[in-house]
């Protein structure tokens, strides 16, 4: 007798892990990227998705500090790395936690290659979304990862001054060239929220970040502002998307865009 083949199917398609991995660029460094990546994770686990995080600056692993697991190592099934559990239900795994803190990790590209793909095919059972916290930049690394690992879909985050100095922009073509598409643009640094008044002024003006978005082709997912808090409970290992303060709102609003 043959097998039903509709049957087979659907058995095959409840079987197969739908793992759909977010991948968090920018066109440089020092624009928030790692922070979304973590404040997103907690915001979407908030939402009750089941979200694990990949820190995938594996030569300058932030995500340690950002979650509070630093010190946690994670443990091994046969090959397989299994993520460490971070305080606000995210699971996680960065270079950070396989090397000792402050050791320079010096590898050349193939290795670094490795690296990566160990804490991206790790055990992610029970995951629907793995959000990647890329390198800065737009290299060859970056490309050879995500087309290895290919995302669902790419967020890039920028400054307002970065898109003045269309450093966006690079890391767009970046996710075109590798067919990923591009879920959309959020705007990190937007405007200054003063801690003693709460008075919001926009040094680089306001706008720019949704014009550069629909420049681009790609939705404008929001704002997040520069503040001191977001900054110092960063620091401290509290992600602000996990706490019931202010700074977690802007957070919950783009996971919430996510969802859409
Ligand atoms: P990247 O991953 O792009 O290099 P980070 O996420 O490490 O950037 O952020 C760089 C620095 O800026 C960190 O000290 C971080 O706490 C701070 N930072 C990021 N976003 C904000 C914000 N919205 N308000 C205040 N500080 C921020």
């Amino acid at each position: 007798d043959l097998p039903d083949v509709t049957q087979v199917r659907i058995a095959m398609t409840a079987e197969k892990r739908t793992l759909r991995i977010v991948a968090v660029g920018s066109g440089k460094g020092g624009v928030g990227k790692s922070t979304l990546s973590a404040n997103l994770a907690v915001a979407l686990h908030r939402l009750g998705h089941r979200v694990g995080l990949v820190d995938a600056d594996i030569y300058g692993p932030s995500q340690p500090r950002l979650m509070g697991s630093e010190g946690e190592k994670p443990t091994a099934e046969g090959k397989q790395l299994v993520p460490v559990m971070s305080h606000w239900g995210v699971p996680m795994l960065s270079m950070g936690h396989l090397a000792d803190p402050g050791q320079a990790i010096a590898w050349r590209g193939p290795m670094a290659g490795n690296a990566l793909g160990q804490l991206i095919d790790a055990q992610w059972d029970g995951i629907d979304i793995l959000i990647v916290d890329l390198p800065p930049g737009t290299g060859d690394v970056q490309l050879s990862m995500i087309s290895k690992h290919k995302p669902a879909g790419a967020l890039i985050v920028s400054t307002p001054q970065d898109l003045a100095l269309i450093d966006a922009t690079r890391a767009v073509s970046l996710f075109e060239q590798a067919d990923v598409p591009l879920i959309g643009l959020v705007e990190n640094m937007a405007g200054y929220v003063c801690p003693h008044c709460g008075e919001a002024s926009d040094p680089f003006g306001q706008g720019g970040a949704e014009a550069a978005a629909a420049q681009m082709g790609m939705p404008f997912l929001g704002r997040i502002p520069l503040t001191i808090a977001i900054r110092t409970a960063s620091d401290a290992g509290l992600p602000p998307a996990g706490g019931d303060a202010a700074e977690a709102a802007p957070f919950l609003a783009i996971a919430r865009r996510l969802e859409a």
